[in-house]
């Protein structure tokens, strides 16, 4: 089965009745980086940046930041890169800037920590500009974002740094990078109409998603069995933000887990969504099962599990599709 799902690298990611959807790459350890162009992908939909500065005792300075962002963005030269602000605490601690709270999840992360330190912010955007001159292939993406005032004071920052760096560099190959904004805080659903306006478009972390709309911490093991982003309620809540988005004239895309699940991708490609980013390894299984499914069969799938009452519904009614989709 591995070999025939990996045959299908080069061929078109469509539906059998014809509906193209796009594959991107999320991305966060350098060492994986040897085999990622042989996946095929449309390019990266989700470059975690944090992990440099994970694995460092200090924050890592603008030139090593430049470096390793190069590499990234030369390694998908003439495909799009979506790289993301630095999403630290919560579950991911800098043990060189001290994060204790005793609600990590709703507390000091993601782009609220860094506007607090617009010099770490600004820093990390000068490397990432500063990267993308070759290539000019940079899309930057807002982490945790909870109001419009942050992707203003983001963007403000992110204009201050394009100005400083084309400055220095007196480059005129120097582009103004695309703006994205993750969905992934439930109260940004109900803001999109004050934020759309301001950005290029929109990227759903399910994964925070689900756990703030179902109040389930994601690494609990005592709650694991309520974290589950096939809940009715997430889904509908995924329905409403590609209609949202898609009346806005926003494209949004899906980075979180859930899309490089067989049964998630399913869901989001019914719903409407046609660009999902996952892990490497998720890749080529999500290539074959979007090549195996009829669109037009999806519309009632998609029916079914939005009137399921419970997650074992979902569950079931996505397992028999899967199965009917061979
Ligand atoms: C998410 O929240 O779904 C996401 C893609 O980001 P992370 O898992 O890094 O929080
Ligand atoms: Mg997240």
């Amino acid at each position: 089965l591995r070999q025939k799902i990996m045959s299908a690298r080069g061929l078109p990611i469509e539906t059998t009745d014809g509906v193209p959807v796009q594959l991107h790459l999320n991305w966060g350890l350098n060492t994986e980086r040897g085999w990622l162009n042989e996946l095929d992908v449309n390019g990266v939909g989700l470059y975690r940046t944090e992990i440099p500065f994970m694995m460092r005792d200090r924050l890592p300075s603008e030139s090593e930041q430049e470096e390793i962002y190069r590499q990234v963005l030369q390694q998908f030269c003439g495909a799009p890169v979506v790289m993301r602000t630095l999403d630290v605490g919560g579950d991911k601690p800098l043990p060189y800037l001290r994060l204790h709270e005793e609600n990590p999840f709703l507390g000091w992360r993601g782009i609220r920590l860094t506007l607090d330190h617009p010099e770490i912010f600004l820093v990390q955007i000068r490397a990432m500009l500063r990267a993308s001159l070759d290539c000019n292939n940079l899309q930057i993406l807002l982490p945790m974002v909870t109001s419009a005032e942050e992707v203003d004071e983001s963007i403000r920052l992110i204009h201050q740094a394009y100005y400083e760096v084309s400055d220095e560099l007196g480059d005129d190959r120097l582009q103004q990078p695309q703006i994205g904004v993750m969905i992934e805080v439930p109260g940004v659903i109900y803001q999109l109409q004050n934020i759309a306006s301001k950005v290029d478009f929109f990227s759903i972390g399910t994964n925070d998603l689900t756990q703030y709309l179902l109040a389930v911490d994601r690494n609990n093991s005592r709650v694991a069995n309520l974290y589950d982003a096939f809940h009715p309620g997430v889904l509908h809540a995924l329905k409403a933000i590609l209609d949202r988005c898609t009346a806005l004239g926003k494209p949004v895309s899906v980075c979180g887990e859930l899309a490089g699940e067989p049964g998630g991708a399913m869901l989001l490609v019914a719903m409407g969504y046609r660009d999902l980013s996952m892990n490497s390894y998720n890749v080529d299984r999500i290539r074959w099962i979007i090549r195996h499914l009829a669109a037009a069969d999806l519309e009632e799938v998609l029916a079914r599990a939005l009137r399921a009452r419970t997650v074992e519904e979902v569950h079931q009614i996505v397992v028999l599709a899967l199965e009917n989709a061979g």
